[in-house]
């Protein structure tokens, strides 16, 4: 196991400050479950599957869609949390002023040029959303979307391999077992 440097308090403090910032976002499920769930599920594939242990890289994991999604500013991620944080989730925030096909497109184009711990965080994204999909999807999702977005999310992490071999396995398993329990259905 590798060494862990991880301070526990600026882990809680991320948390704290996603569960704020996110706290009236729900995810697209019929239950529509609290939005803070995707953030620990992500956060925790890096830990536990991908063994990540850098400390900058699991902070920016919870905080990854706070620019995103809400109104939070670069700055006030840097003043809490620094500049590498920061810049992690910058690198993970798409352009919302471009148009989402456009946006999608650019994931697949840019993915191979991120930063390694980027990529990882991007990689844990992907699969939190791919378990999702098949276990809890949004509830108005057709299979055929279904497929779409798996094509989609394969397409990016594609240009993410090389970084961590765990956890581009646990993606292909949840891509797998995804698309199977698609065909079963029909
Ligand atoms: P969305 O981007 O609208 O939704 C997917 C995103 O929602 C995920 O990446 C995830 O993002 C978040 N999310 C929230 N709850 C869940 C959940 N329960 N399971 C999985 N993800 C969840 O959808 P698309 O990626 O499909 O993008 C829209 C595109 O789809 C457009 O380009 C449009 O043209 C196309 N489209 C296709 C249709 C079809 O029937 N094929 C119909 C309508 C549009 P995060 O990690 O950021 O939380
Ligand atoms: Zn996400």
């Amino acid at each position: 196991m590798p060494r862990s440097n991880v301070n526990p308090g600026i882990i809680l403090a991320a948390l704290s400050f996603a569960a704020a910032k996110h706290r009236d976002q729900r995810r697209k499920d019929r239950e529509a479950s609290p939005y803070v769930n995707h953030l620990i599920e992500v956060s925790n594939l890096l830990w536990t599957i991908g063994r990540v242990r850098d400390e900058n890289v699991l902070t920016a994991a919870i905080l990854h869609d706070t620019i995103e999604d809400t109104a939070t500013t670069p700055q006030e991620i840097e003043n809490a949390f620094g500049k590498v944080v920061l810049n992690y989730v910058v690198e993970v925030t798409d352009d919302k002023s471009l148009p989402k096909p456009v946006r999608k497109q650019l994931q697949i184009e840019h993915a191979p040029h991120k930063s390694p711990g980027a990529k990882q965080i991007k990689l844990a994204d992907k699969c939190s959303n791919l378990h999702d999909i098949t276990h809890s999807p949004p509830f108005d999702w057709s299979p055929e979307r279904k497929r779409e977005y798996f094509a989609w999310a394969k397409a990016v992490v594609d240009g993410l391999r090389g970084e961590n071999p765990a956890l581009e396995s646990h993606f292909d398993h949840l891509y797998e077992a995804g698309m199977k329990s698609l065909s079963d259905a029909e």
